[in-house]
């Protein structure tokens, strides 16, 4: 279908995006409800696509309007600022999650839960997303970063990522052309939305993955502050050390900015003591890391993707 040119405005992309079937649309929608430190302003348009057709779609009229979407899995590696997105959001969620399996292979679409996906596969004896166990983000936003854990990342498992283009194509890329390194893969920065992967497992025995599964969930529940409002990790591992490690020889745990406060659990998350801010969150973050500068000499690099624009009122 022709775009007109009221599609140039937001209210007249808006009124597009709504007649494309399978698309969810909301306006002035508050991010604090799509990230799991329950943070974050309002995005203008936040489009909701139940496949892979509708988000090609939808994709195509929002660069089409001169636009460049925030792509949003679950929120869970993600600070939104205070001031929210003037833009458009694209959320691939629950809604766009069908997994396949074919003998050792799976086909999982970009919205499925990684946790979920790591269960299904130890239900089958299928060994290798083990590691995945407890991280709580889609298997797009684990792709863009390659998420990892306890000694395995998606680079591991991964042959194949479909992606969709601005111009609303589809291209399957190989595990090589993704450059999968610790905490980054080639998808991050190419305008590219993932919008399914094929994934290579090894079959195992399902007592052992499913004992591997139990161990890793009762490390995390003993290591980190799960059942409170958090991003997972704030920085990245520095070389030849660990960020937790530094952050509390700096003597960071228990730093508290507004309702943000250093886990007392593990330095390296930030927590969400109920009401924080964006810019509690960021203020905390800026002086966990010159405290760090100071004691220790390394300059730590968040692993927190930030987004957004601050308040009117600065915050
Ligand atoms: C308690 C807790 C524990 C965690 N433990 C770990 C851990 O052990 N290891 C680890 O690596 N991470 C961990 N995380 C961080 C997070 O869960 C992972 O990084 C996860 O992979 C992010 O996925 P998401 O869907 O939430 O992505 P989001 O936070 O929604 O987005 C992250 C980035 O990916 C982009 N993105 C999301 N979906 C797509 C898509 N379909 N196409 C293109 N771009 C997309 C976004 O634009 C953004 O730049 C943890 C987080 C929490 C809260």
């Amino acid at each position: 279908m022709a775009i007109q040119s009221d599609t140039y405005t937001k209210h007249g992309l808006a009124r597009y995006l709504v007649r494309i079937p399978g698309l969810e649309l909301r306006e002035n929608e508050p991010l604090s409800r799509h990230t799991s430190f329950g943070i974050g302003g309002p995005a203008d348009l936040l489009v909701i696509p139940s496949g892979p057709e509708a988000l090609c779609a939808a994709l195509a009229a929002t660069y089409d309007a001169g636009i460049e979407p925030l792509l949003l899995g679950n929120g869970t590696n993600l600070i939104v600022r205070d001031g929210g997105i003037r833009g458009v959001v694209i959320r691939i969620s629950t809604e766009m999650s069908a997994l396949t399996f074919d003998g050792t292979r799976a086909t999982v679409e970009a919205g499925a839960s990684l946790a979920t996906v790591c269960l299904q596969c130890a239900r089958r004896g299928l060994s290798g997303l083990e590691f995945a166990a407890g991280i709580p983000g889609t298997i797009g936003g684990a792709l863009i970063m390659n998420a990892g854990a306890y000694g395995g990342e998606m680079g591991d498992v991964t042959e194949w990522v479909e992606v969709a283009t601005p111009d609303g194509r589809i291209e399957r890329l190989s595990s090589p052309e993704l450059s999968f390194g610790y905490r980054h893969s080639a998808l991050r920065g190419l305008g590219r939305v993932v919008v399914r992967a094929g994934l290579r497992l090894k079959e195992g025995d399902p007592s052992e993955i499913h004992a591997k599964l139990c161990d890793t969930m009762s490390t995390r529940c003993e290591k980190q502050p799960v059942s409170s409002p958090s991003a997972g990790s704030i920085f990245k591992r520095p070389e030849g050390d660990y960020a937790g490690r530094l952050l509390e020889a700096a003597g960071a745990k228990g730093l508290c900015v507004g309702r943000a406060s250093v886990s007392k659990k593990h330095a390296n998350f930030v927590v969400n003591l109920g009401g924080a801010t964006a810019s509690d969150v960021m203020r905390l973050i800026g002086a966990a890391r010159e405290l760090v500068h100071e004691k220790c000499g390394v300059w730590l690099e968040t692993e927190v993707c930030v987004v957004g624009e601050t308040a009117a009122n600065g915050a």
